[in-house]
């Protein structure tokens, strides 16, 4: 197969671990038989720089005619600066709305060696195996209206939480589509007792269960779900939640596997590319010095390959290989261990078979 996939590395360590990530991918295209290009692009902080605004228009174009997009992460000290109008971040909600992906995905699996890295008990974390989705397009960080404005000599600001039924059932869809192809489970997290657009949800929730018989759907009060997240990881199979929700049991849940470094996501729509990145930021504290951790790359790399290019055996393949280099010992600074960003990658590629040792 041939596919072009458009590379935006970002800001900070971006670069460090896309590079990383291409080198397994190339490694899984000369051992498959694939033919995969790339485009480079600016997106975020250093699009700023050279073009005065984090997502240009051609920038856009590339991706929406691409195959798939690989983002390393945005933003940085340098663009922080909250009185300015211009920040690194708008690139990736321009992205997302530009790509219609609205469905974020973020496995969550511990492996076995590293339970120690994590600050839950050991005994919490057997058999945890978390697939989170977080509707990515509507909600609180999109509604209108919103702003701040001074009113009577009061400072006042508004932002509004608005969901239309379309949004809710095609991300339920999916959940219940991925569920049926795993533990066929899922948890669907809303604050009903509280929120109308949550009722909405809810209701929404058990019409699309009812389509499902062999699915079994849990509802559960997002404050809950944060307690159980910590308290009982391992019950949970799907979690599908609205925007904000999500944002916040995304990071949540991303702790169970002991570090933010190791952990891929999927933005995904209806049809078109999808967007794949590590879920950690761009971590200016250990830029440039060969530290990052770049399985969280690679395992997104590794979504690209399942959900953009149809190639499971691919994917499947990554992710063992990651699995094998981890049992192996491969452990980045994050992990309390010593490997460089290009050791973790050499690990993982001498267990796809692609490198002669670790
Ligand atoms: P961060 O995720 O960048 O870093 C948090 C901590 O985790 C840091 O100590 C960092 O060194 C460590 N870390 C993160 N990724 C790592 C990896 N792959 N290997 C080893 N250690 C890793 O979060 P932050 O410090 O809050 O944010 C830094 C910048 O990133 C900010 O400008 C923020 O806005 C941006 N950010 C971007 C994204 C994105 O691009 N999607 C997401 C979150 C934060």
């Amino acid at each position: 197969m041939k596919a072009n996939i458009v590379l935006l590395p970002g800001d900070g360590i971006g670069p460090e671990v896309v590079a990383e990530a291409v080198q397994v991918l190339d490694a899984v295209a000369a051992q498959f038989g694939h033919e995969f290009t790339y485009t480079e692009r600016l997106m975020g902080g250093c699009s700023i720089d050279r073009h005065g605004v984090a997502l240009t228009g051609e920038v856009l174009a590339d991706c929406q005619a691409a195959d798939a997009v690989l983002l390393g992460a945005v933003g940085g000290p340098k663009w922080d600066d909250p009185a300015t109008k211009v920040r690194p971040e708008q690139g990736l909600l321009g992205l997302r709305k530009g790509l219609g992906v609205y469905a974020n995905l973020r496995p969550v699996r511990v492996h076995p060696d590293l339970v120690n890295a994590s600050p839950l008990k050991p005994e919490k974390l057997g058999g945890v195996d978390i697939l989170v989705i977080r509707e990515l397009t509507g909600g609180l960080y999109f509604g209108q209206p919103k702003g701040r404005s001074i009113v009577d000599g009061r400072e006042r600001g508004v932002d509004t939480l608005e969901y239309w039924d379309y949004e809710i059932q095609r991300v339920l869809d999916l959940a219940f589509r991925l569920a049926a192809s795993r533990r066929k489970k899922v948890t669907s997290v809303d604050k009903a007792n509280v929120l109308e657009s949550s009722r909405l949800w809810r209701k929404i929730a058990a019409s699309t269960a009812a389509a499902h018989p062999e699915i079994a759907l849990d509802h559960m009060l997002v404050d809950t779900a944060s307690m159980r997240l910590i308290s009982s990881p391992a019950a949970f199979d799907v979690l599908v939640t609205e925007n904000m929700f999500g944002d916040i049991l995304t990071d949540e849940a991303s702790v169970l596997a002991g570090s933010m470094g190791l952990l891929p996501s999927a933005s995904l729509g209806d049809s078109g590319p999808g967007l794949y990145e590590p879920i950690h930021g761009s971590a200016p504290d250990i830029a440039g010095r060969g530290l990052a951790n770049p399985l969280g790359t690679i395992l997104s790399a590794a979504l690209l390959l399942r959900h953009s290019l149809n190639l499971p055996r691919e994917a499947a393949a990554i992710e063992a290989a990651v699995n094998d280099a981890l049992s192996a010992g491969a452990r980045s600074a994050d992990l309390g261990g010593r490997s460089s960003t290009t050791a973790m990658t050499a690990a993982v590629l001498a267990h796809l078979g692609a490198a002669e040792s670790v």
